[in-house]
């Protein structure tokens, strides 16, 4: 559990989890969301849900889906774009399985600017191939609630007892279609093409933060907390940083004493950040937000959470 202190400044977290296939992105955000109360946001999970709908996105999507190739750009955007705009995701989101590659990356980035809500993290869950594929066989989805298992690794540890959520009685338990062999292979080779790439954008500017995904999954939520608690202090700092401007106002028409050296820094940060500010959004990049509004306090913490 994170501490109160981390849960309480991590309200507005907004973040994507990147990974390929079978590195855990699921279950750690399911853990992420019931802990943080935002939303995960699952294209995967949303795909399936308009496959099983029947509607003509889910036809659409289908093919690409079983044949474990990408579902086209235009299609998973226009998912993206209604469920960003749900009330639940203004309070923040973790994203999963989204963006998969460089056209929905850099359309994130603008579909965030105009909500001005940009990102504060992407991390990174690293897993070796053969870890990958051995987790991917093992998976197991509950049928009803959705929540995720694994018969070979510690997520597979079902407590009989524990109902599904959902309806009351034992999980049902299914194997994705598409976490066959033949499928299996290819998403790998979708995801080293066309989603890696992504560990670059997000490392140029600043938001990124790659942490060792393997080993028990209590284990890999710490190492996540971890990499969270790094932007959830700079975000703490500054605001009681605005809180200290605020209360240190000066009094119409007095001279402003005592004015101490870290009021006069935040005062010089908050000059350097509208400038930041509009360098990024000419680039169509995402603001890096917190760290004491600075990219180069992004890349301290980046190298921290990476130790
Ligand atoms: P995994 O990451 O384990 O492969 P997901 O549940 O995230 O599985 O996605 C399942 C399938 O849904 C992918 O193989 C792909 O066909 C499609 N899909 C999910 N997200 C995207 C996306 N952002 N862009 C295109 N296709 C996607």
């Amino acid at each position: 559990m994170l501490p109160p202190a981390a849960a309480s400044v991590t309200t507005t977290m907004r973040i994507v989890l990147l990974g390929a296939p079978g590195s855990g992105k699921g279950t750690q955000s399911q853990r992420l969301m019931q802990q943080e109360h935002i939303p995960q946001i699952s294209t995967g999970d949303l795909l399936r849900a308009a496959v099983a709908r029947g509607t003509e996105l889910g036809r659409k999507a289908k093919e690409a889906m079983d044949g474990g190739r990408l579902v086209a750009d235009e299609l998973v955007l226009g998912l993206i774009r209604e469920r960003l705009a749900e009330p639940d995701a203004r309070r923040g989101f973790i994203l999963d399985g989204f963006p998969r590659n460089l056209s929905q990356a850099q359309a994130l980035a603008r579909l965030l600017g105009t909500l001005r809500q940009p990102l504060d993290a992407v991390v990174q869950l690293e897993v070796e191939y053969g870890e990958l594929v051995r987790r991917i066989s093992g998976r197991r989805t509950c049928a009803d609630c959705g929540r995720v298992f694994n018969l070979f690794t510690s997520a597979g540890q079902l407590n009989e007892n524990a109902p599904c959520p959902r309806t009351g009685a034992p999980h049902r338990l299914i194997q994705r279609p598409d976490d066959n062999e033949a499928t299996v292979t290819e998403r790998l080779r979708v995801y080293d093409e066309q989603t890696r790439p992504l560990i670059e954008f997000y490392r140029a500017r600043g938001l990124l933060r790659a942490i060792n995904a393997e080993g028990e999954v209590d284990e890999v939520t710490r190492r996540l907390e971890q990499a969270l608690h790094a932007i959830a202090r700079p975000k703490a700092a500054k605001t009681a940083r605005a809180a200290t401007r605020k209360s240190r106002a000066p009094k119409p028409g007095g001279r402003r004493r005592g004015a101490s050296r870290r009021a006069a820094k935040s005062a010089s940060g908050m000059r350097r950040k509208p400038a930041a500010t509009a360098r990024a959004a000419s680039k169509g990049k995402p603001v890096r937000r917190a760290p004491g509004g600075t990219r180069a306090g992004g890349r301290r913490s980046a190298r921290r959470a990476r130790r």
